[in-house]
């Protein structure tokens, strides 16, 4: 027999629920977005229920919320009912949902306040703190439902907000649930009808259901994203983005588009200005809103854009799709294949347009979303071609400015024809690389590709506009003649010494090098690892230096510059001293040294001894 029962709320929950008992809040009205956004999601999940089952109570019921305030007499507390026609809630349903399971916007809200970093005055209205809300405004809440099973049975939920709630048999004959709302004597107001249309106006406009406040309707109700971009403002925009997502940082881009071929569409789309999302996000999870003649038919669709677009966020709704489609024939449909490629194209469109018109803004977007791209090339070998218009290096000669493929080729000399890039971890040290040299002499721009992730496109990109890619630590690179032929002003390294010199190298090193020789361009530099010729290996051994347990560091080739000042004192001091303990830690060191310079060592650490060493043996000659 159903009879009264009395439960205590979760923790969290009487936590939360004391914070929004005593604190005084700037932003109370929000509680009225939460209850009305809950009274949209009921809403929907009955018209999605009822796509597939008409077994249900009332199902010709307006889907609709309803505000009223009804009368009071003298100083009887005022009272604001929410009701909607909704799926509504069982018994067991409200005891969980209302009770005993913290949401995740509460959890993280008590979180962030109890660490004593935010005021909640200032933050609630960001917060999806949901249900429990209505307490900042309530003396006491009375949660009537009725689910929208056929044998179903309506069920009061009652609490003051303190440590308990209750709950017992109601008489409600309908299908939905009502909130019954005695409000606090300060929070009067919010019975009257005016305040309510404007709380509505301001946070729930967009809502797809009407709002009635008595025989009014209070809201917009259109689906913004059928209207004409034309009598859109910025600020709806701008709401709509904010309901959406609960992200209060205005997008990088709002995509707004209808198109009837191929396929019927009409998509607003957002780039939102982070790609990591606020733990308060309200879409937690990659895919769009996808929607059949304004109907939802499914909350978060991923298969209409490519994964490395996730990214993403909006609304998609398209007349050709059939309301009553399963799982499967969303994703094997023809129509969805087109639906895609139509928003891919769009989004890219829109990006090379902003790429070519508002440079800081994509640079804000590239900065950002980059990764997005490589994986793109990684995982989407269709998506090459559109893409690679899209990325932006730092180079050589760009002077700490982002550049696109197509601007590198405008600047290639006549007698260039590849596209020439350097491998490193990070943009400070691949300045420093000794593969420039040769480029610097030539006044030849070399691209930074210092994404870990570049190592592992780098063989997949192969050439750009007709122009091949070429990493510039080849040992057999083919490059003009210099502009000036330079003459060192350094002495050189006599041939005799330093022919003594790469021997020494060569025992110093043994196994670890597959050559030791001269360098022909080294300018800045004393030595340089160079692969060999053709090695498809080396941009697998970088990345193996992230992944793998085993890893083992590549053998390369190393090059001597014999003009340099240190190679030149190494010579002299081996001549001087053929054993010096001095010049075979020097080896050494510079061998790590040029390992570290490619990204390829280890354990940089493992140097620190030895430098230790070599500044003892330094400061003796002082
Ligand atoms: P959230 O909406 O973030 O899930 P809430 O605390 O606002 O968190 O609501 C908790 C749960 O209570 C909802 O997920 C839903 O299952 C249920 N609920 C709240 N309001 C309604 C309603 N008007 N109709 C049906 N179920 C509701």
């Amino acid at each position: 027999m159903a009879t009264q029962s009395t439960h205590t709320f979760k923790a969290e929950v009487k936590q939360l629920l004391y914070i929004l008992a005593h604190s005084l809040y700037k932003e109370r009205d929000i509680f009225l977005r939460e209850l009305i956004s809950n009274a949209s999601d009921a809403l929907t999940r009955m018209q999605f229920e009822m796509l597939t089952n008409r077994e249900a109570l009332d199902p010709d019921a307006e889907l609709a919320i309803h505000l009223e305030t009804p009368e009071t007499t003298g100083d009887e507390p005022k009272k604001l009912v929410i009701k909607d026609s909704g799926i509504g809630m069982t018994r067991a349903e409200m005891e969980t949902n209302l009770g005993t399971i913290a949401q995740s916007g509460a959890r993280a809200f008590i979180e962030k306040i109890g660490a004593g970093q935010l005021d909640p005055s200032d933050v609630i209205g960001q917060f999806g703190v949901g249900f429990y809300s209505v307490f900042m405004v309530a003396d006491e809440v009375r949660v009537v439902s009725r689910s929208y099973y056929l044998d179903g049975e309506a069920w009061a939920w009652i609490s003051d907000g303190g440590e308990n709630f209750t709950i017992e048999p109601a008489d409600k004959t309908d299908r939905g649930t009502e909130i019954h709302i005695t409000l606090k004597k300060d929070a009067a107001e919010f019975a009257q009808a005016w305040k309510l249309k404007q709380v509505i106006k301001k946070h729930s406009d967009f809502v797809r259901f009407p709002i009635y406040v008595g025989t009014e309707r209070a809201n917009q109700q259109t689906s913004l994203w059928r209207k004409n971009p034309s009598e859109v403002s910025t600020d709806d925009y701008k709401q709509f983005y904010q309901q959406l997502t609960l992200d209060f940082q205005e997008p990088l881009a709002t995509i707004h588009f209808s198109s009837d071929a191929p396929v019927n569409v009409r998509a607003l789309l957002f780039i939102p200005a982070q790609r990591e999302k606020n733990i308060l996000a309200a879409r937690k999870e990659p895919g769009l809103l996808l929607y059949s003649h304004n109907v939802l038919i499914q909350e978060y669709c991923a298969d209409l854009l490519p994964k490395w677009l996730g990214f993403v966020d909006g609304v998609v709704d398209s007349e050709d799709l059939p309301l009553n489609v399963s799982r499967e024939t969303v994703q094997n449909n023809r129509v969805m294949r087109q639906l895609g490629e139509t928003l891919r194209k769009r989004v890219l469109r829109e990006l090379k347009n902003i790429s070519d018109s508002d440079a800081e803004k994509y640079e804000k977007f590239w900065n950002e979303y980059s990764r997005a791209f490589r994986e793109a090339i990684a995982t989407d070998m269709d998506a090459k071609d559109q893409v690679l218009p899209l990325f932006r290096y730092m180079s050589s000669t760009s002077d700490g400015k982002l550049i696109s493929l197509d601007e590198y080729i405008k600047g290639m000399g006549e007698e260039q024809t590849e596209i020439y890039y350097v491998l490193g971890d990070d943009l400070k040290s691949v300045a420093h690389s000794p593969h420039l040299d040769p480029f610097r002499a030539r006044d030849i721009q070399v691209l930074y590709w210092v994404d870990p992730l570049d190592a592992l496109i780098a063989p997949m990109l192969n050439e750009y506009q007709d122009k091949k890619f070429r990493n510039i630590d080849d040992a057999e690179l083919e490059l003009p003649q210099e502009k000036e032929e330079t003459t060192p002003d350094q002495e050189q390294t006599p041939e005799y010494d330093f022919n003594i010199l790469l021997g020494r190298f060569t025992s110093v090193l043994g196994e670890r090098v597959l050559d030791v020789r001269a360098s022909k361009v080294l300018k800045d530099s004393p030595i340089r690892l160079v692969s060999p010729k053709d090695d498809m290996e080396r941009e697998r051994q970088r990345l193996s230096r992230y992944f793998d347990k085993e890893y083992k560091v590549p053998k390369k080739i190393l090059e001597v510059n014999r003009n340099h000042p240190l190679i030149a004192n190494l010579a002299r001091a081996l001549h001087a001293h053929p054993d010096s303990e001095f010049a075979k830690l020097t080896i050494e060191q510079l061998y790590d040294s040029a390992l570290v310079q490619e990204g390829l060592h280890p354990n940089p650490a493992e140097m620190l001894p030895r430098i230790e060493k070599l500044l003892e043996l330094a400061a003796e000659k002082e």
